[in-house]
């Protein structure tokens, strides 16, 4: 097996006793990056040199016997929605095509303060605007698994470099499901974590109310360790919870005997892939079989979750997109101008993809005079309903298992027509957002060589349930 294939926390093992070199992980990474890259495109920027002596760094220190954590020495990529300071951030947007900021978001300056060699910047669905990150506008990601499909989105470069060995793990953000749907397909592990966890200083807004920072990685234990890296209150994110963050990864070994464990049954309707129902039922007697209780539960407002999410999603996006107007920062027109009105327009018309502007328009509207108490403020009342659902079933159960999608990685090119049809993609993922849980993406097997995610629903603040059952279903398979 490559360098590049091994998880971090494998990898952090054998540096500790000096087995490998950073440098010599790093090289392996790159050299699949040579190899795969060109049909994969995981990535917008590659970051090589500066990785190299990022390397030679951790290195040093372990040499010295003063790595910083267990993630000294990992290469990672970021998704490029994260700011990092002098590395141009994209959002997989020609509006930002040549932006370069000033700073390093918080999570980023984290990660990267623990030692952890940056390899590049990850592509994404502009704005994170998408489901399978073929509304970037520096081309689609695919799948490592299966080329000639995508990879998931919106956080699909992450997670196909991390499952293609192009980064050991990744960080990703995630609004309605762009951290779980392409950890699904791409066939690895994935967590957002609650809202407020994980600063959002330096991530660039989509929808505010629900947008996270989140981890991609290989295996549940190197989500535990990201996690714990990257969480904290930051005084720079009001919006960041002032608790503590616990040790996840002693979380993990605390066996599954005695949790109960609800399936909503709205979850396991029609519309679901019956290749992925099997395979998730199969993991969750496996969970049975291993001490654990299924209760059955009703989510009843699960059917208005998607409808809910588009409006409020739009709604915050018009709000948040209108600072690019060529004025500020990122890209301006070049065409001649005869008055600011006009540079907006052109500078808009030019910058943004079509799926963004179509969320943009949406927000907007929903937004108006005249349609915001139907459609907005209704949907405010719809989400507090969908939170309270939740609220109600987590009286009985310690946390919930799902699909991730209902379908399985699909052809490139085949849902980007229709708007809607890649919408519904997020199902079983966006009243996770709406109610600010935390949820993680693991892979419960393939069908016909496509992997089946299944989802762990956790109550608010409680990462640890939610690793604890991923890893202890982790290792049951592999026993
Ligand atoms: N697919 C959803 C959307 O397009 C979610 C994207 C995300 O989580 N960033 O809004």
């Amino acid at each position: 097996m490559e360098l590049c294939d091994r998880t971090a926390s494998e990898l952090a093992r054998l540096l500790q006793k000096r087995e490998v070199s950073s440098r010599e992980i790093t090289e392996s990474v790159f050299r699949r990056m040579d190899e795969r890259e060109e049909k994969i495109n995981a990535y917008i920027t590659r970051t090589r040199e500066l990785a190299l002596k990022l390397a030679d760094q951790a290195d040093r220190r372990y040499r010295h016997n003063e790595s910083l954590s267990p993630l000294d020495g990992i290469p990672v990529a970021f998704k490029d929605i994260l700011c990092t300071k002098g590395i141009r951030t994209t959002c997989g947007s020609l509006m930002l095509r040549d932006y370069i900021p000033p700073y390093d978001a918080t999570a980023v300056e984290k990660v990267l303060k623990a030692g952890a060699v940056l390899v590049g910047k990850t592509n994404m669905d502009e704005f994170a605007m998408g489901s399978s990150t073929e509304n970037s506008a520096f081309g689609p990601t695919r799948n490592p698994l299966d080329p000639e499909r995508v990879a998931g989105g919106s956080s699909g470069g992450s997670a196909a470099a991390v499952a293609a060995g192009e980064a050991i793990v990744a960080l990703g953000s995630d609004t309605g499901g762009s951290i779980r749907l392409p950890a699904a397909f791409c066939g690895i592990a994935g967590i957002k974590p609650t809202y407020g966890r994980i600063s959002r200083y330096g991530l660039v807004s989509y929808a505010s109310s629900l947008d996270q920072v989140g981890v991609l990685g290989k295996s549940v234990e190197d989500c535990a360790l990201m996690l714990g890296i990257v969480s904290g209150h930051d005084k720079k994110d009001a919006t960041s919870a002032h608790t503590k963050t616990p040790d996840f990864l002693r979380s993990l070994n605390k066996g599954l005997k005695g949790l109960r464990i609800g399936l909503p049954k709205e979850y396991f309707v029609e519309g679901l892939d019956p290749g992925i129902k099997e395979r998730i039922m199969a993991a969750v007697s496996l969970l049975e079989d291993n001490g654990v209780h299924i209760v059955e539960i009703s989510l009843p407002h699960t059917p208005y979750a998607v409808a809910t999410y588009y409006l409020i999603a739009t709604a915050e996006a018009s709000s948040n997109l209108a600072r690019y107007d060529g004025v500020k920062f990122g890209f301006r027109t070049r065409e001649n101008v005869t008055d600011s009105i006009m540079m907006y327009e052109l500078t808009r018309s030019r910058g943004l993809g079509k799926e963004v502007k179509r969320r943009i328009m949406l927000g907007t509207y929903v937004l108006s005079a005249g349609y915001y108490d139907a459609y907005y403020l209704k949907a405010q009342q719809v989400r507090a309903l969908i939170k309270a659902d939740f609220d109600k079933a987590f009286e009985e159960v310690d946390c919930m298992v799902t699909p991730v999608s209902p379908c399985l990685p699909f052809r490139i090119g085949e849902k980007i027509t229709e708007p809607l049809q890649m919408y519904l993609v997020d199902i079983y993922t966006a009243s996770l957002n709406l109610s600010g849980l935390p949820g993680m993406s693991i892979n419960c097997g393939t069908i016909k060589g496509l992997p089946a995610g299944m989802q762990i629903i956790g109550k608010a603040f409680d990462e640890e349930t939610v690793l604890r059952v991923a890893y202890g279903y982790e290792k049951s398979i592999y026993r």
